[in-house]
Formats: C-alpha cells, structure tokens, sequence
C-alpha cells in the first residue's frame, strides 16, 4: 500500500503542508505544497512520488530560460566559421551542438598547429579555447591531444626536462647541447612513455637519466632509447663521477689540504662524505683512489638494485663501473 499521508515529507523542491481532496474519479490524494520559491500548488500524490512535479513549474522555466540562452549562443555561431585571437591562433568551427544538447562545439585550429578540439560555446565566446599543440613550454613543449593531464609527476618530469634544455634563462638553463626528441615535445608521448617505463621500475624516488644509456651521444638527448628511469641514489652517485671542481682543477671527489699541501679523495656514499685512506702528494694518486672507490660503490649498487631495474639498465650499470677503471688506465 501507498504511504497515506505525505504531509510534513519534501519532495524536490514541494514541501506537503496538508492535504487537499481526493479526485471522485479514482480517488486519488491531492495535496497542497510549498515550492522552494515560496509558490504554493496543488500536486496530485502519485506525481509527488514518482517525481513527475518537482515544483511550482519554475524549474521547468528555468530549463527553458537556460535552452533559449543557449540557442542564442549558438546562433553566434556557424559551421565553417573562421576565428582569429592571439590566445588560439586561427581556428574553424567544424561543429555546432545541437539547440538542445549539452554538447560541445567542435573546433579545428589551422595554420602552424593544426589540431581539433572539442570546447562549450560559452569559453568559446571568452575565447578561453587553448590549442593544445602550440608550443607553450620554453617555446617547444606542447600538451598534445590525449588522456594524459596536466596534475601529475609525468608533467612535472617533462617540464623540468624541457626547461633545463630550453630555457631562455641563461643562468638556469643546464644544458646548452641537449635537445629532446621530436616525440617527446608532446607532452601525450611523453606521458605514455614515462607511464610505460615507470611501470619497469621498482624503486624509490625514481629519476629520468639520460646519461647512463646514452652511449655516444654522452647525454646530448632526451628519448625513449637515450632514457632511463633510475633511483635517487644512482643518479646522484652518477652525476659525480667525471666533473672537475674549478676551485682545485682536481676531478671531482680529490681536493687540496691547504695546511698539508696534499691530496685527499673523499666520496659520498648514500650522501654521506667519507675520506678513502691517506692523503697523496699528486692529484692523479688520489684521483686513481677516488675512482677505485666510485668504481666499487657503482658496482654495489648495481647489484642492490639488479632485480628492480630493467636488464638492460643493470648492465649499463655494471659497464659504467668498468669504465670508470679503464679511465686510470
Ligand atoms: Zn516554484
């Protein structure tokens, strides 16, 4: 049986405040209402329960104000259209919603970023319409058309990337030889190939190196190939294995013990410094003992991490222990 008395209950935007009559016909309840806009109506019980009356019938006039403002929008509006603005460069209007659809418009941009886009007639009118393929990060970097956003590690990784290549920033700017891969200036591409490679990793604080694989190139490109992902750990005692310190011309890692006049190697191991052994009278002594050291911290922790990198990764490891040898030589 049907609840008998709604009095008190609301049902969207009807309050019942008593009831009303019956109809003599089937006899069903009738009940007046307070709408939320303060209009009072009299609603059937069966449409109060089924929701077929919401209201006094504002919210339905509401609707239509809402279509007939959108109608209006979209007479602005016409397929073939052409659209200039400094924000979005030359677009064309391939498609309109329908009047009464909450779709969005399709837009193609042409000239130098072809691309096209799906936008709401109402950014479309603020001309908040960005093309995601004009190079926006350092002038080379650009979004892309895809699934991959913006709220993440992988757009943190690519910008720093891009940034430290092509800066206009002289004093910040790392590497003036290095480029990124043509691929890669898609922030989508990037995206899906940072995702895949993560997915080989197993370690903490992950990096993007593009040292370790480079082989020839010795880090003058970002790519899928040149690229890996390593650990906080190896990446940092990578990086220190061949500068040289302007203050002492001594490779890093050797320094001068002013009050001695000797040489003394120092590593850091897991960013602790420790001095290896006694000091030398020449560079190249303590030099040879820094290497040795770096050689062997290298090859632990290729060992450490053997089964949470990619083989591949592991060997260029092992092969960069050696090589750092070979380098006394
Ligand atoms: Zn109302």
């Amino acid at each position: 049986m049907a609840k008998m008395d709604l009095t008190g209950d609301t049902y969207n935007n009807l309050t019942v405040l008593q009831f009303s009559h019956r109809t003599p016909k089937n006899s069903m309840a009738h009940y007046k209402c307070k709408c939320k806009c303060g209009n009072v109506v009299t609603v059937s019980h069966g449409h109060l329960r089924s929701g077929h009356t919401k209201s006094c019938g504002c919210i339905k006039a509401e609707t239509v104000e809402k279509l007939r403002q959108r109608a209006k929008e979209t007479a602005k509006y016409f397929v073939g259209q052409r659209f200039f603005s400094k924000k979005w460069g030359v677009a064309i209007v391939k498609a309109l919603p329908t009047r009464f659809s909450n779709k969005k418009a399709t837009i193609e941009f042409v000239g130098e970023h072809p691309c096209e886009v799906e936008a709401s007639l109402s950014n479309l009118a603020k001309g908040f319409v960005k093309n995601p393929m004009k190079p926006v990060v350092c002038g080379k970097g650009y979004i892309g058309v895809g699934k991959y956003d913006t709220k993440g590690e992988a757009y943190d990784t690519w910008y720093g990337m891009l940034y430290r290549c092509y800066t206009d920033n002289e004093e910040t700017q790392r590497y003036v030889n290095t480029t990124v891969c043509s691929r890669w200036l898609n922030f989508q591409n990037f995206a899906e190939d940072y995702s895949e490679m993560l997915a080989q990793v197993n370690v903490e604080r992950p990096q993007l190196d593009k040292d370790l694989l480079s082989g020839l190139d010795r880090g003058l490109l970002y790519s899928k190939e040149t690229c890996c992902i390593l650990p906080h750990r190896i990446n940092t005692a990578l990086q220190m294995v061949c500068t040289v310190t302007k203050v002492t011309d001594a490779p890093c890692g050797v320094s001068l013990n002013r009050q001695t006049g000797k040489y003394k190697a120092q590593i850091s191991r897991n960013g602790k410094g420790s001095v290896i052994g006694s000091e030398t009278t020449t560079i190249e002594a303590a030099t040879i003992k820094y290497r040795q050291e770096k050689s062997k911290y290298l090859a632990d922790l290729a060992e450490e991490y053997k089964y949470q990198l990619p083989a591949r990764t592991y060997s260029a490891l092992v092969n960069k222990s050696k090589e750092i040898l070979n380098e006394i030589q």
